[in-house]
């Protein structure tokens, strides 16, 4: 995993395993090869960087890729992508977008599905889960011969089931309450979340504009079953060196998943 984050600023987290970003808050080179780009909600911190993803990708010769992003915001974005293609005196870019509304599921890549949820923002937000799918005897037939299973198989008979394994959830810009809805947060292996505001006077501001605080974290921490906690989104209000401290030092005594701050200093 690569990539940045800032409050108000860019938020871009690049997996090229998976040719995906989760969010492009600012162009990045690592961006343009990766073909699948979710775009969680329509803050510029968020989406700004999505016009130079697609026009990179033209002027390289690339496939245009797929862009997932709220259905709401659809024509929005295409629009964006219209008009930022017009601009540069073009033809318009290769980028698909797809509508995706929380429930969906949409297939990645063989063998991984891309799940989404809402999440608890203060505009319409999707939060994405990466999901390994893959088939597995049922285990009721462990021990049955080949011989058996072939002729179960032939007659119609389902002898596989289907396992979804939550590798990876990317919750953008959130308030807490997306904990309560979505239960697999505390055992998805990798969590990445936003901890936008550290200090107590700034409680009553992550309520009003649905984002999480260091003691919404403090108190989730020990029903945390990750394996990582990926920590974004710190608001500019603190500096790096000092935030990083506070914030290992509010979960260190009570957090199992190894804790990794995506927090830069974009400049
Ligand atoms: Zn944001
Ligand atoms: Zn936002």
């Amino acid at each position: 995993m690569a990539g940045g984050s800032r409050a108000g600023e860019a938020s871009l987290i690049l997996l090229p395993q998976l040719r995906l970003a989760l969010d492009a808050g600012r162009p990045a080179r690592a961006l343009v090869p990766l073909q699948h780009v979710v775009v969680s909600h329509g803050h510029m911190d968020h989406v700004i960087g999505l016009p130079a993803w697609a026009s990179q990708r033209q002027l390289n010769g690339m496939p245009g890729g797929t862009v997932y992003v709220p259905s709401s915001l659809a024509d929005l974005v295409r629009e964006l992508l219209a008009t930022c293609a017009r601009l540069e005196g073009g033809k318009p870019y290769g980028a698909e977008v797809m509508p995706i509304s929380a429930g969906q599921s949409v297939a990645l890549r063989s063998g991984f599905d891309m799940r989404f949820f809402a999440t608890s923002h203060w505009v319409e937000t999707l939060g994405c889960c990466v999901e390994w799918v893959r088939r597995r005897l049922r285990p009721e037939l462990a021990g049955t011969a080949a011989d058996e299973l072939r002729r179960r198989h032939e007659e119609g008979h389902a002898i596989t089931e289907e396992v979804r394994t939550p590798l990876l959830a990317y919750l953008a810009d959130t308030g807490p309450e997306v904990f309560a809805d979505q239960p697999f947060l505390a055992e998805v292996e990798v969590l990445v979340v936003e901890c936008t505001f550290l200090r107590p006077s700034d409680r009553e501001r992550a309520r009003r504009f649905g984002h999480m605080h260091l003691d919404d974290l403090a108190e989730l921490a020990p029903k945390l079953h990750n394996r990582h906690l990926v920590l974004t989104h710190l608001s500019r209000r603190h500096r790096l060196g000092p935030g990083a401290r506070a914030i290992r030092k509010a979960l260190a005594a009570a957090l199992s998943p190894e804790l990794h701050l995506l927090n830069v200093e974009w400049e």
